[in-house]
Formats: C-alpha cells, structure tokens, sequence
C-alpha cells in the first residue's frame, strides 16, 4: 500500500509513542518509539489502540487515516527487568545528583575502583559525581578520599529507573529529541515545573539522552 501525507512534513519526525498494555512507555530510556511505518501496520493488525494521533493524514488509493503518534498494545509485553548500563540510565539512578555531595552541576562519572586499580565500568562501581568531587577523591580509594558516599551503587531494576523517571515533562522531553511538533506540550510542561533541581534534571536528560558509557 503506497501512502502519502497532505502536507510537507517529513514522515520521519513523525515515530509513535509506544505504549504498554498498562499506558506505560515500553521503554523509557530510550523511549519506545515506532517508525510511523510500524505504528500503521500495528493498527492494521489490530495489535494496537491509537490513544492520540497528529494533525496529519495519510492517504491511500482507498483510505485515509490520521497519522498515530501515541498507540498503546492490546497484548502487555512484561518489561525487561535488567535495564541497560548507559551513561543516561546512571544518572537516572543517582537521581541526577553527585553521589558524594549532592550537587547536580557538571556531572560526571566516578569509579569506585579506580580504572588505574582495575575498577570496572559497570553498575557497581560506577557512581554519579560532579566534577569537583571526582578531581577531588582523583586515582584514590574511597576510604583513602575521607569522601562519604551517599548511596552504595547497584544494579537498578526497571522499575526503579521508572519510578525516578516518573516526570512527564522528561519524557516529553526525550520525545522532542525526535519530534518537533512536541515542542509546544514541552513548554507548557515546563512552565509547570517550578522547583529548580526538577528543572536541572531536565537539562541533564536532554544533554544526556541515550548517550552511552564507553
Ligand atoms: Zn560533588
């Protein structure tokens, strides 16, 4: 089936929200998005509800129908419990604030072990630090440093990144990575967010979305 929009914009800018069967994203970080593609032949499928849909038609020689940007399964998929070690899904368990301070400026990375000491970059040695306090605890170990640690690193569960990821406003935000017709709810959402580290948070997701460790 050949289809085609009545307007200039790039179908590309147009992925689909993916949702669970519990109106969840399938994934937040990255967020579960679908090529424009994938969301039509979903709903053709009937495997998907359309729970929102932009102001663009699509069009064949025998339908038209208004382009999906938010769909939800009808099946529920049960979500990966082990989310993925990425620089973004660090801070997102560290809340976005320095492990040894609480700072949320100029966040970087600490390894426990130090890498010189053969410290792995991985969930249990890796903690969210601001730059002044990794330059401070420098090559040393952490009782060597006189540095306390907030909270000992983990390996998070999904749900635990969920539940410090719960702001809308982030994931409005991580879909405009994408999607420019998001720009106008993204304002409105953050014209709501009033308290300075929820704001800070946001900043840190955009500069850090879906960027990897190395
Ligand atoms: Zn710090």
């Amino acid at each position: 089936m050949t289809m085609m929009i009545n307007e200039n914009l790039s179908l590309e800018k147009c992925p689909a929200l993916v949702l669970n069967a519990d109106y969840r994203p399938l994934s937040y970080y990255p967020l579960s998005l679908w090529s424009w593609q994938d969301a039509i032949k979903s709903v053709f499928l009937d495997r998907v509800s359309i729970v929102s849909h932009y102001d663009r038609m699509i069009r064949s020689p025998s339908f038209s129908m208004q382009l999906p940007s938010v769909i939800a399964l009808k099946s529920f998929i049960k979500p990966r419990s082990n989310p993925n070690f990425t620089r973004f899904n660090v801070f997102l368990r560290d809340k976005f604030s320095c492990q040894y301070c609480g700072s949320n400026d100029e966040l970087t990375f600490d390894h426990l072990l130090p890498r010189s000491k053969g410290g792995k970059t991985d969930w249990e040695n890796v903690v969210t630090a601001c730059s002044a306090c990794n330059v401070k605890k420098g090559g040393r170990l952490l009782k060597n440093s006189g540095m306390k640690l907030n909270q000992w690193p983990f390996q998070p569960t999904t749900e635990d990144l969920h539940r410090n990821g719960k702001n809308p406003v982030l994931i409005i935000l991580s879909i405009t990575e994408y999607n420019p017709f998001f720009v106008a709810p993204c304002s409105y959402a953050i014209s709501l967010c009033s308290n300075s580290s929820a704001l800070n948070f946001l900043i840190f997701s955009l500069s850090f979305f879906s960027s990897s460790c190395n």
